[in-house]
């Protein structure tokens, strides 16, 4: 019997779809997410022959032990925590599941957008300390929102801002023309136009080297002074650290993120004593309807490269 190993926390957690898929392909399958531990996870993937996996990275010298291994299925779209080129040496077939998620992480980015403009968790947490105190913010409607990449989840955020007159600019380099559906409201250009004309920063990018601490200090400055910057995309696309600096120092009315470099995030990190800084913890694409059908595809997709077919959204 086949054996696939299960790290992604949310898999089947809301549809018993997926393992009805698992178990009509005869595939025995085991859970390791919701108490993961990574020297178990060393220890015991070898004996798998697919793994269907969360966020937690898997190391190329780990990969390289694993004789069985035929299939790595990514539960969601961001690839940055598994050695794709490793796998592809070793004849591992690497496969994610896109856009599935794109409006679970749109309307989360929006539910941010909505809530730093008009502090609706600060003032939430003010009234549950006992203090029922104002909070002056600034309408949405017809602001500029600069969005950093043009995928399926920042085409969905560029969607819900129509609702809103926002008037968006795009910044994405692979992008050379914007769809017709978006052309009346959105503009494709460079970075800095962006960075400097926005009210609103929404980032979508995934995590490369060209990504990393792409909002540095010097790029947090060049943003308005009151801009509210938001990233659903990836940990450390912000440097955490000249964000702190820099919103201590006043520039920016607010940050939101869903996404830290270190995650779960450190319970120190200084960004945590600022009142218009606002994290939720990775819940992006958790929403019932994203994670059933994300679940499906990954159960779907090991079940046919362990019964020697072409799996969905092939990768490696
Ligand atoms: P996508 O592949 O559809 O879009 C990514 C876009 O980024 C592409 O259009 C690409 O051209 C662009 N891009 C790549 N490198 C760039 C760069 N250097 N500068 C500007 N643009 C660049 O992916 P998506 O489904 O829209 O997801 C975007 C990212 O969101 C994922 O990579 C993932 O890291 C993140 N994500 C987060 C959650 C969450 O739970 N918060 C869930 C899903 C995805």
């Amino acid at each position: 019997m086949k054996k696939v190993l299960v790290t992604s926390r949310s898999f089947g957690k809301t549809s018993p779809k997926p393992f009805a898929v698992l178990e009509g392909a005869g595939i025995e399958y085991t859970l390791m997410g919701g108490d993961f531990d990574e020297e178990k996870f060393k220890e015991v993937i070898p004996q798998y022959d697919g793994l269907i996996i969360g966020a937690h990275p898997f190391y190329p010298e780990d990969m390289a032990r694993c004789e069985h291994l035929k299939i790595i299925a990514k539960h969601g779209a961001g690839l940055d925590n598994i050695y794709l080129e490793d796998a592809k040496k070793l004849g591992i077939r690497v496969t994610n599941v896109p856009a599935m998620n794109a409006n679970a992480v749109a309307d989360l980015a929006f539910a941010h957008i909505l809530n730093i403009s008009r502090g609706i968790s600060i003032t939430n947490e003010r009234v549950h300390r006992g203090a029922w105190e104002t909070f002056i913010g600034k309408d949405v409607f017809e602001k500029t929102l600069g969005l950093i990449g043009f995928g399926a989840i920042a085409k969905n955020v560029a969607r819900r801002a129509r609702g809103f007159s926002m008037k968006v600019l795009v910044y994405d380099p692979f992008v050379t023309e914007i769809p017709e559906e978006f052309q009346d409201f959105v503009t494709l250009t460079d970075l800095n136009t962006v960075t400097e004309n926005s009210d609103i920063i929404s980032i979508h990018v995934p995590l490369t080297d060209s990504t990393k601490h792409l909002f540095d200090k010097e790029r947090i400055m060049k943003m308005k002074k009151e801009a509210y910057l938001i990233n659903t995309g990836r940990g450390g696309i912000i440097q955490e650290q000249d964000l702190y600096e820099c919103m201590k120092n006043g520039h920016l009315g607010g940050c939101a993120v869903d996404v830290m470099e270190h995650e779960p995030m450190e319970k120190d990190c200084p960004l945590l004593g600022l009142e218009n800084f606002v994290v939720t913890a990775h819940i992006g694409m958790y929403s019932i309807e994203a994670i059933s059908a994300v679940s499906v595809v990954c159960a779907e997709n090991v079940a046919k490269v362990l019964n020697g077919e072409e799996p969905r959204f092939v990768i490696v």
